[in-house]
C-alpha cells in the first residue's frame, strides 16, 4: 500500500448513496464526464484488483458473499486509488468536485475518512421498491458480468448489509441539512436533473462558476 497523502485541505465532496440498483455508478459515471466532476467508484476500484493477490481475493471472498470488504484494508486501497490519481494529475483537488460511489459505505468508513473529505452533499438515490432493485441487479448480472449480481440469496443479502451498514450513515450526514432524497425509480436524466439541481445550491458550486480554467 502506498504512502498516506500529504497533509491537503479536505476534498470537496459529493457522496452518492443507495441500495444496490438504485443507480449510483450510473450517476456517478455521467457526472464524472463532466468537466470540474471526478467520479471515484470503490467497486470498480475492488474489480480492478487482480484476484490472484490477496486483497484480490479478499474481495472476491467477502463480496461473493454480499459482505462488505473489512474497513482498514478498504479505506487504505482507496486512499492509495485517490493519491495515483491526484499525482496523476486526473482528480484536481483545487478545481475539481470529488464524485464518490460505494465509499464510505459504514460509519467507519465515514469516521476513518472524515479529515480527507467535506462531504457537501450527499445524494440519496432512494427506491423502497427491493423487487425493482433486484430486477435491475439480475440484468446488470447478464449484462456486466457481475457474479454478486446473479444469485438471488447474494442479493438479499446485499439489501441485507445495507441496511444494517449503510443507510444509517444517512442519518448522520441528514445534521447540517446536507442529504437530498432522490427518487430512484425515475429515468435516469431525471435523477441527473435533481443531482445537478442539489449541487447548483451549493457555494462551492457558484465559487467554481467563477473560476475559468
Ligand atoms: P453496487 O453498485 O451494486 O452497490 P459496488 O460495485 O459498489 O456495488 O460494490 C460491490 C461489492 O464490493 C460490495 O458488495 C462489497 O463487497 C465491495 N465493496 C465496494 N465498496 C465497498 C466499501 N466501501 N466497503 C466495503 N466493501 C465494499
Amino acid at each position: 500500500m502506498s504512502a498516506p497523502l500529504p497533509a491537503h485541505p479536505r476534498f470537496r465532496t459529493l457522496l452518492i448513496l443507495g441500495a444496490p440498483g438504485s443507480g449510483k455508478g450510473t450517476q456517478g459515471k455521467v457526472l464524472g464526464s463532466i468537466p470540474r466532476f471526478h467520479h471515484l467508484a470503490c467497486g470498480d476500484v475492488f474489480r480492478s484488483l487482480d484476484t490472484r493477490t490477496p486483497l484480490g481475493q479478499k474481495f472476491v471472498e467477502y463480496s461473493s458473499r454480499g459482505e462488505l470488504v473489512p474497513d482498514d484494508v478498504t479505506v487504505a486501497l482507496w486512499w492509495a486509488n485517490v493519491k495515483n490519481r491526484v499525482d496523476a494529475y486526473q482528480f484536481k483537488p483545487e478545481i475539481d468536485f470529488l464524485v464518490l460511489d460505494g465509499i464510505p459505505r459504514n460509519a467507519e468508513q465515514a469516521r476513518l475518512m472524515e479529515n480527507d473529505i467535506e462531504v457537501l452533499k450527499v445524494f440519496h438515490l432512494s427506491c423502497p421498491d427491493r423487487s425493482e432493485l433486484a430486477r435491475r441487479l439480475r440484468k446488470r448480472a447478464l449484462k456486466d458480468n457481475r457474479f454478486d449480481d446473479a444469485n438471488e440469496s447474494v442479493i438479499q443479502q446485499r439489501f441485507a448489509t445495507y441496511e444494517a451498514e449503510t443507510k444509517p450513515i444517512l442519518d448522520y450526514y441528514r445534521e447540517g441539512n446536507r442529504v437530498v432524497d432522490i427518487d430512484a425509480s425515475q429515468p435516469p436524466a431525471k435523477v441527473l436533473y435533481d443531482i445537478l439541481g442539489g449541487v447548483m445550491t451549493l457555494d462551492a458550486w457558484h465559487d467554481m462558476e467563477k473560476l475559468k480554467v
